[in-house]
């Protein structure tokens, strides 16, 4: 497969796969597998060393689950993946990856609801400092930089403000004070809009639960690693350091320039847990087939939308970094391919009340707290999404009592108008 530069359509249907040498099928076999025989006692002893690869258990390694894993990597452009049970345990592994008790990582505001309860009170009750930056913008967060930082953590098209950092001076600044950046990139659909790591990113994060899976099918996540981020011991112990989760390795030497990846695996699954089914692996390999068919559409509908609710006299505002009065436009244009992605907010006339009506009233539009789905869905994010949060963190985060959250399906267009139009009235 990698003798001719393949192109991501190409890539979404065939990458990571060989076809199956004994049933010849087409499609990538569920290897519904717990656990792998053992040729000898010395096979098994290398395998548990890390001196040979293969499969032990399916916590740590399942042929399914590696082939979505490759094709993960192709389209992030990354050197290994690895994928979770869901999109918390991916960027949970993530930050436990690279930080112990007494670091800390630096993020913006604009994050997903979960990932926020996460990092301020799960993390934080594990002695992981997560520092919230005023904003996005590279001077904001390198003031929060100290000796004990770790990473930047940003989410592209963060929920539900849809920014879009400006990576250039971020990447730049935290590779300057030796720190990683890590990004999840759930929104920017399986790297088919935006690749973290083609911008200087160290990981880009998933949630395959959303665009990838595609049809609200299966939960799922994604780690990919970039390849490029010189861990040193100093400031990485946990992958430059020998480890006593196995005997003294380094991970740095095992895995080469894999070793974010590869920890995250023989120390993150193996010791956490939180692997996927091999089943939904092949959920997502699936999602993954259509994955740049379906971005079209929902963007391409979303725009479509937001441009209808921009110009509707019961609307007040739209957020969708499509529209060329969003604060993140330009920056948009300047990261995003493809499309400005499947999700918008919109704040209706009449605060909370005119919101919980308008939600009542559509008949086509599912009432959800989901994104990514083929399906449109719409959520209240102040009384779901987001109602962990306070209410000052909720307007930091953009999170308001009118303000209803769409993500947009790839059903005809015309139809969601409609939908809306009539709600609206
Ligand atoms: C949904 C989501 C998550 C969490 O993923 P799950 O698969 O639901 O665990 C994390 N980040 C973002 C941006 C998400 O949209």
């Amino acid at each position: 497969m990698e003798k001719r530069n393949y192109r991501y359509e190409t890539l979404q249907v065939r990458a990571g796969q060989e076809i199956d040498p004994v049933s010849k099928g087409t499609a990538v076999p569920i290897y519904q597998s717990t656990a792998y025989t053992f040729d000898d006692i010395q096979y098994g002893a290398d395998l548990f060393r890390l001196t040979r690869p293969g499969n032990i258990y399916t916590r740590i390694t399942n042929t399914t689950n590696e082939v979505f894993e490759k094709r993960m990597a192709a389209l992030e452009n990354g050197v290994a993946a690895v994928a979770t049970a869901s999109g918390q345990s991916a960027v949970f592994l993530s930050i436990t990856n690279i930080c112990g008790p007494g670091d800390n990582i630096v993020t913006s505001p604009f994050l997903y609801g979960g990932t926020f309860t996460m990092f301020a009170i799960t993390l934080k009750d594990m002695g992981i400092e997560v520092r919230f930056a005023d904003s996005d913008h590279a001077d904001d967060l390198e003031k929060l930089v100290d000796g004990r930082t770790k990473a930047i953590f940003l989410e592209n098209l963060g929920n539900p403000a849809f920014n879009v950092p400006d990576y250039e001076p971020i990447v730049e600044m935290a590779h300057r004070k030796g720190i990683c950046v890590l990004v999840d990139n759930t929104f920017g659909i399986a790297g088919y809009l935006f690749r973290p790591i083609d911008w200087g990113a160290d990981v880009a994060i998933h949630s395959a639960t959303k665009w990838i899976c595609g049809h609200g099918t299966a939960l799922g996540g994604v780690v990919v690693d970039g390849g490029h981020f010189d861990w040193t011991p100093e400031k990485y112990p946990l992958l430059a350091a020998p480890s006593p989760s196995y005997h003294g390795v380094i991970y740095r030497e095992v895995f080469g320039n894999a070793a974010f990846a590869g920890r995250v695996r023989v120390d993150g699954l193996r010791n956490i847990g939180a692997a996927p089914s091999p089943f939904n692996s092949f959920l997502m390999l699936q999602g993954l087939e259509t994955v740049s068919l379906r971005a079209e559409r929902c963007c391409a509908n979303a725009l479509a939308v937001a441009e209808f609710l921009e110009r509707h006299h019961s609307v007040e505002s739209v957020n969708y970094a499509g529209l060329p009065g969003s604060p993140y436009h330009k920056l948009a244009c300047k990261y995003l391919k493809n499309g400005f992605g499947g999700v918008l907010t919109f704040r209706v006339k009449g605060g909370f009340d005119a919101a919980a009506a308008l939600v009542g009233k559509l008949e086509l539009i599912l009432h959800v707290g989901s994104v990514g789905d083929a399906k449109s869905l719409i959520v209240h994010p102040a009384s779901t999404t987001h109602s962990q949060l306070s209410p000052e963190e909720q307007a930091a985060a953009g999170v308001y009592p009118n303000l209803l959250r769409l993500s947009v399906g790839i059903e005809n267009v015309d139809d969601l108008i409609y939908d809306l139009e009539t709600a609206l009235k």
